[in-house]
């Protein structure tokens, strides 16, 4: 199996309670990073999964109805925190990245997308078909700013639906081989966004790694098998699918407890990432 050169970045935050990511948590503010990975694979290159916030962010979600996302999640992210800046860092240029990998289309993790302009972008067909019809008040409602969406999208894009489908014999049932050699193992997660995905890979550290998305969003929930609160009905498309994403992670969790499993906002995911200068 190839094995992935791997590192966490953070992109920004919002706050929130803990108690809305998790019922019955404490009434305390916590910062929820927008994390991204970057992966290098022998073959293919730079990877990212996810591209985080990038003052973009702000420039469209400036007018209504955009503008309930920006007061729905207070968001803090600077030039200097974007992705291409953080690679830039280390020598590495937009150009540099090959393959975008977009978990769902939520605003924290597309708002840097269009720094990548010759990334081919993987995403899931459902995902798409909804990022791409929604407009206006009825894109907000789903987490969506279509201005972050890159104009040649359909040009660069790949649907995970069009590689080998991989039976599997845990609660994921199959998953994408969308390299044909199972370094990116890409499974289904949805509930939380339309066409929602996961990712597993190995790094070359030997660390097998589930990213879920936003599919839970504090560990502590998952392991203690608690849900987020009601109110985040605003930011869950499916109810029914999310829990189901959410125990399907908990059978995978158990029968495989030495697979780490990484969620994009966790503050545990937060403590993997470089460190940024706040200042
Ligand atoms: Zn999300």
């Amino acid at each position: 199996m190839t094995k992935l050169k791997t590192i966490y970045l953070t992109t920004g935050y919002t706050t929130a309670l803990k108690r809305i990511a998790m019922r019955g948590g404490a009434l305390r503010e916590i910062k929820f990073h927008a994390t991204c990975v970057l992966w290098e694979h022998p073959r293919e290159g730079y990877i990212l999964f996810d591209t985080g916030y990038s003052p973009r962010f702000f420039d469209e979600t400036k007018k209504w109805p955009m503008w309930i996302y920006a007061k729905a999640t207070p968001v803090v992210c600077k030039e200097e925190w974007t992705v291409k800046a953080q690679l830039a860092k280390k020598k590495i240029e937009p150009e540099d990245i090959k393959h975008v990998i977009i978990s769902h289309f939520h605003a924290d993790h597309i708002a840097g997308l269009k720094d990548f302009p010759t990334a081919t972008i993987w995403c899931s067909r459902t995902a798409w078909r909804e990022a791409n019809s929604l407009k206006g008040f009825a894109a907000v409602k789903k987490g969506i700013v279509p201005a972050l969406l890159p104009v040649d999208f359909e040009k660069r894009v790949c649907f995970f639906e069009q590689t080998e489908r991989k039976s599997r014999k845990d609660a994921f049932e199959f998953h994408y081989d969308i390299f044909e050699d199972e370094a990116i193992q890409i499974v289904n997660l949805p509930g939380h966004a339309r066409g929602q995905i996961g990712a597993l890979f190995t790094s070359d550290t030997n660390t097998k790694t589930l990213l879920a998305a936003d599919a839970f969003w504090l560990s502590e929930s998952l392991e203690k098998n608690v849900y987020p609160s009601r109110i985040v009905g605003l930011f869950i498309d499916n109810w029914e699918e999310y829990q189901r994403s959410f125990q399907k992670i908990r059978g995978f969790m158990h029968r495989f407890p030495e697979v780490e499993i990484v969620s994009c906002h966790c503050p545990r995911t937060f403590e993997r990432c470089e460190v940024l200068d706040e200042s």
